[in-house]
C-alpha cells in the first residue's frame, strides 16, 4: 500500500534492522525500543489491523513467526510480552498490523497505563 511505512520495510525501500524475514512475514527491531529487545512482526500483506480481515491461517503463522523472532533476538528462554495494540483506545499509531515483541529485561505486571479515567 502506498504511503504505508511499514510496507515500504517489507518491500526493502525503507530502512529497517530485518531481524528474519520469510515470504510472509518480517521482523524487524522496533525504531523507539521501549525495553532491550523490542522487534516487530509484520506480514508483507497490508492489513490495517487485527480488526481487519485476518484469515486464521495467517494469525497461526504470525504467531509462529513471533516466536521465531523471539528465538533469533535471544529471550525465547527468559521470556517477553506480546501486544497488538488495535485501533484508537489502544493507540495504534500505524495502520500496518504488527505484533510487538517486548523482552530482554523483568516487566511490570501490570500492562495496561490508561491515560485517561473511564466515565462513571
Ligand atoms: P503502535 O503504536 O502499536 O502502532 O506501534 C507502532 C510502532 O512502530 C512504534 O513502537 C514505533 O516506534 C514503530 N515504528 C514506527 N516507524 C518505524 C520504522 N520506520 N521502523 C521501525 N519501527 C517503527
Ligand atoms: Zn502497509
Amino acid at each position: 500500500m502506498e504511503d504505508c511505512v511499514f510496507c515500504g520495510i517489507a518491500a526493502g525501500t525503507m530502512p529497517a534492522r530485518i531481524v528474519w524475514e520469510d515470504e510472509d512475514f518480517v521482523a524487524f527491531d522496533d525504531i523507539h525500543p521501549q525495553a532491550p529487545v523490542h522487534a516487530l512482526v509484520i506480514p508483507r500483506r497490508h492489513y490495517r489491523s487485527l480488526a481487519d480481515d485476518v484469515s486464521e491461517s495467517l494469525l497461526g503463522r504470525m504467531c509462529l513467526a513471533v516466536t521465531k523472532t523471539a528465538e533469533v533476538k535471544g529471550v525465547a528462554g527468559s521470556g517477553y510480552r506480546v501486544i497488538v495494540n488495535t485501533g484508537r483506545d489502544a493507540g495504534q499509531s500505524v495502520d500496518h498490523l504488527h505484533v510487538h515483541i517486548l523482552g530482554g529485561a523483568r516487566m511490570s505486571h501490570g500492562m495496561v497505563n490508561l491515560v485517561e479515567k473511564p466515565e462513571e
